[in-house]
Order: structure tokens, then C-alpha cells, then sequence
């Protein structure tokens, strides 16, 4: 017998014996959990269409039940996520906590209100008020006839079909077969956008809750405008985790599309100086140092003080996005220098920029 077939049943056999004990963290062809520390995981999901992601999930559970961070973009992808869960615990989900209103948060909430009727939906008291107004708009305007998601799908059908791209050229194997998911993915989004049943918060806070499941508390506070009209942060203090909300995105951009930049340096500052020793951002993976929000702060930094600048130079918002790049800030995060990000970068500066143009003269 050749050597390297002896190897197989020899390597299965070792496998064998080790697999029951080390209890593979739950996963399926589309999301990963992660355990940051003792009964508190994160669920990290791949994107849900090319255009759109599903923020991260937290789950954290205590003696009486569960409390979960944020519900996705999609309901499958909430269902599928409530599936993983139940890999983790048999308790039932007790509190389902939002931590914005951005939809890929909260569109999946119908399935943890479908699964777990007794849920608590929890959010900052004017996000529940966001969350329901924006998610009907969003999924009537998207699923109305000529919308930007429709147009979009034909866009990659029309590809599809003439194996050609967008410029004419032909598609190779795999770009066919990444388009073909992208359609795929595009089609369940519009079913999914046109039968959204929206699920608004029924229990809200203004400035700080405290929830308990059993001995373990969790503790949510509004920071108020950051990343978005009200950012909420969920702190497990018996495990040092802070769950950040999309004030810490690594997407690798930052989000800072309908952001307040001004705002938002302060909320990092003391997020800074917060005791968690890990933080789960909204976006990306779990962070064990503060390296990441600093270079974040310093970010939004750069584009108050240089928009700030032109302003007093008398310069137009239009000529200050030309000017303004950001492309130094840009090299200090290594998570932000590759070429492929090149046209992301541009696009996530010029809202930046357009962001801090309001902001800093009190305009938003
Ligand atoms: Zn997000």
C-alpha cells in the first residue's frame, strides 16, 4: 500500500477521537459563530446581496434566557441565525436589543418575534420610531416597479444572459458563477423586501437599561449621534464585552454614510476609556485592543478639521470633496490600504466629507 493512503484512515482515526471533545464552534454556507468569552458569542455573517451586508449578531446568554444583539438584514438570515443559537443553548430568547435602525440590524426581527413570541424587541426610544418608518419606506420603494433593487437584479440577468459584463467583455467561469449567486441573492432580497413584516421595539430607554437574565447583567446606554441618529452600545461587565453597534465598523471602511462626525469623535473617545477589554463592532471582527477605534477617531478627525479649513478658505462642498481624500489616514489602517477597496475609499470619504461639511457648521 502506497504510504500516503495508510496516512487517511490513520489521520480520520485521530480525528475521531478528538471531535466529540472539542465541540467545533456551530456554522452554516453563510455565517460563523465565534465565542468572545464565556456564554457570549458572536455570530459573523457573510453579506447578503453585493450591495448589502447583514450586521454582526451578539448572543448572550445567562441563567434565564438569552438576550441577542441586533437581528440582521434579512429575516432567512435571522431564522438561520436563531437555528445557530439553538446550537449554543436550549434557552429561549428573552431580549432581542438593537443597537441603531440601519435595516441590516433589524429586518430580521419578525423571526425572533415568530420563534420566541414572549421576546422583548429593545431599542433607544426614537430609533423604534426609525426602525418602523424606514423599513416600511425601504421595502415599498424597493419592491415598486422601476426601483433601484429591480433594476439592479436586471442589470445582472441581462449579464447573465449574453455572458457578457458591463463592458462588453466575455464572462469567464467564475465571474459567471459569482453573478449567477449574486442573482440568486438579489432575488430572495426582493421576496424577502416585498413580504417584510416590520417589528417595532416594544420596550425603550432614553439614556441607559439595565436587563438582567438571572445573575448576568447587561447594560445598554445611547450615546446619541454617531454612526447614526442614536447609537446604542450593549456591556456585559462580568465578561468585559461591549457590543459597539456600527460606531465601530471595520467593512472594512467605516460607515459614515448618515453619520455625525462631531458627535461621533466624542462617543469614541469615551469608548476609548471604556472598561471592556472586547469590543464586537457592528461590522467585522471581534476587537481585542483599541487600535482600530483609534484609527477611526482619527479618521473622522481628519475630515472635521480639514473640511473646517476649507470652509474658512470659502471653498464650495464640491471643491472640498475634490480636495479632501483622506488617502494618509488611509495607509495608517492596514485593513483600509488594499487596491480593490480603491473606488469604496473614495465613495465612503465623499459622504464623509459631506457629513462633517454639515457637521461642524451645526447643520446635522
Ligand atoms: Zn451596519
Amino acid at each position: 500500500m502506497h504510504p500516503s493512503r495508510r496516512l487517511v484512515p490513520v489521520a480520520l482515526a485521530v480525528l475521531a477521537t478528538f471531535v466529540p471533545q472539542a465541540r467545533a464552534a456551530p456554522a452554516d454556507d453563510g455565517a460563523r459563530v465565534e465565542k468572545v468569552a464565556d456564554g457570549v458569542y458572536v455570530i459573523l455573517h457573510d453579506n447578503a446581496t453585493e450591495e448589502w451586508p447583514h450586521g454582526n449578531t451578539g448572543v448572550v446568554v445567562g441563567e434565564t434566557g438569552v438576550l441577542v444583539v441586533d437581528s440582521t438584514y434579512l429575516p432567512s438570515r435571522a431564522r438561520a441565525d436563531i437555528a445557530l443559537i439553538r446550537k449554543l443553548t436550549d434557552k429561549p430568547v428573552r431580549y432581542l436589543a438593537y443597537t441603531h435602525w440601519h435595516f441590516d440590524h433589524n429586518n430580521g426581527g419578525i423571526a425572533y418575534r415568530q420563534a420566541f413570541p414572549a421576546v422583548d424587541v429593545v431599542s433607544a426610544r426614537d430609533t423604534a420610531r426609525y426602525i418602523e418608518l424606514n423599513a416600511v419606506w425601504w421595502s415599498r420603494r424597493q419592491a415598486a416597479p422601476g426601483s433601484s433593487h429591480r433594476k439592479a437584479l436586471a442589470g445582472l440577468e441581462a449579464q447573465l444572459a449574453s455572458g457578457k459584463d458591463e463592458k462588453g467583455q466575455p464572462l469567464t467561469t467564475e465571474r459567471r458563477r459569482a453573478l449567477a449567486a449574486d442573482v440568486e441573492h438579489r432575488k430572495r432580497e426582493l421576496e424577502e423586501l416585498a413580504d417584510l413584516h416590520v417589528v417595532t421595539p416594544n420596550l425603550t430607554f432614553v439614556d441607559t437599561l439595565t436587563l438582567t437574565l438571572g445573575r448576568r447583567r447587561v447594560e445598554l446606554r445611547n450615546w446619541g449621534r454617531g454612526n447614526s441618529p442614536e447609537d446604542v452600545t450593549v456591556h456585559v461587565p462580568d465578561a468585559q464585552v461591549l457590543f459597539t453597534g456600527d460606531l465601530v465598523v471595520q467593512s472594512p471602511l467605516p460607515y459614515p454614510f448618515a453619520s455625525w462626525p462631531v458627535s461621533w469623535v466624542g462617543v469614541l473617545q469615551a469608548l476609548d476609556a471604556h472598561p471592556a477589554t472586547m469590543l464586537v463592532p457592528g461590522h467585522g471582527p471581534v476587537l481585542r485592543d483599541r487600535t482600530y477605534l483609534r484609527q477611526v477617531r482619527a479618521l473622522l478627525e481628519a475630515s472635521n478639521a480639514r473640511v473646517e479649513e476649507r470652509l474658512r478658505a470659502g471653498r464650495t462642498l464640491e471643491q472640498i470633496q475634490e480636495e479632501v481624500t483622506l488617502d494618509d489616514v488611509r495607509r495608517s489602517c492596514p485593513a483600509w490600504t488594499p487596491a480593490s477597496l480603491d473606488e469604496d475609499w473614495r465613495e465612503t470619504v465623499k459622504s464623509l466629507v459631506e457629513r462633517s461639511f454639515r457637521g461642524v457648521r451645526g447643520q446635522g
